[in-house]
């Protein structure tokens, strides 16, 4: 049996995973935060204070961690991990640690895992692309790196990081920059993917759109 797989791909800041999740609620399906997989990894190796572009010491944290992972969680050695991987120092970090293929392969494998037996929502930068390549709607949202980062600082100020707004620019501009550019699975449209600007829209609004596609009310 084909299960519902929705992917929802674009750069940091785009509002992709409050509106995956929303979306998840809408539907009764389960939503998969893949970026907090890979914020998970760099938390775990930041720890262990390994240098993040050494394959083998990336391969020896990530077979000796245990990952698990709730629609609103995400745990690490059975250490609830979700707040601790949204500091910046796990955002400027994670970029180089999702380059690595050893890093990559195990997380696409836990990801394809999870969708194999049950409908799925993803958000992430590779899922239209390498994760779900067959998943039944692919959107690719975007959206002015100005917007994205005063969605950041908010997100940031939320819980309690205050940070500039040209810091946070320069930061999701690099990011996107080793994002778009690795060698594997970069972040890029599927070809098939729906894209949608999300600059001047709410969250709501871009749900809506989006739920609007799945229905079959929108072409
Ligand atoms: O989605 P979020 O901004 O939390 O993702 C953090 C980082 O994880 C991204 O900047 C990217 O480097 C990496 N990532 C990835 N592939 C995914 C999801 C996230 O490489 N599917």
């Amino acid at each position: 049996m084909a299960y519902l797989q929705i992917a929802i791909d674009g750069p940091a800041g785009s509002g992709k995973s409050t509106v995956a999740k929303e979306i998840s609620k809408q539907l009764g399906i389960t939503y998969l935060d893949t970026g907090a997989m890979y914020r998970a990894v760099t938390l775990e190796a930041l720890n262990h204070s390994v240098d993040l572009q050494n394959p083998d010491a990336l391969k020896k944290i990530v077979d000796q961690m245990t990952l698990n992972m709730t629609i609103t969680k995400i745990f690490v050695n059975n250490v609830d991990v979700s707040e601790a991987i949204r500091t910046p120092e796990v955002s400027r970090n994670v970029s180089v640690v999702a380059m690595d293929a050893y890093v990559r392969a195990e997380m696409v494998k836990i990801q394809q895992k999870i969708a194999l037996g049950q409908a799925v929502i993803m958000d992430g930068r590779d899922i239209g692309t390498t994760v779900l390549p067959n998943a039944t709607y692919k959107f690719f949202l975007i959206a002015d790196p100005i917007e994205r980062a005063k969605r950041r600082r908010l997100e940031l100020q939320a819980k309690g990081f205050e940070a500039s707004l040209d810091d946070l620019v320069k930061e999701i501009i690099k990011r996107d920059e080793l994002d778009s550019n690795r060698e594997i699975s970069p972040l890029k449209k599927a070809d098939d993917a729906i894209e949608i600007d999300t600059t001047s829209h709410t969250i709501d609004e871009v749900a809506t759109m989006i739920l609007d596609y799945v229905k079959g009310l929108r072409k």
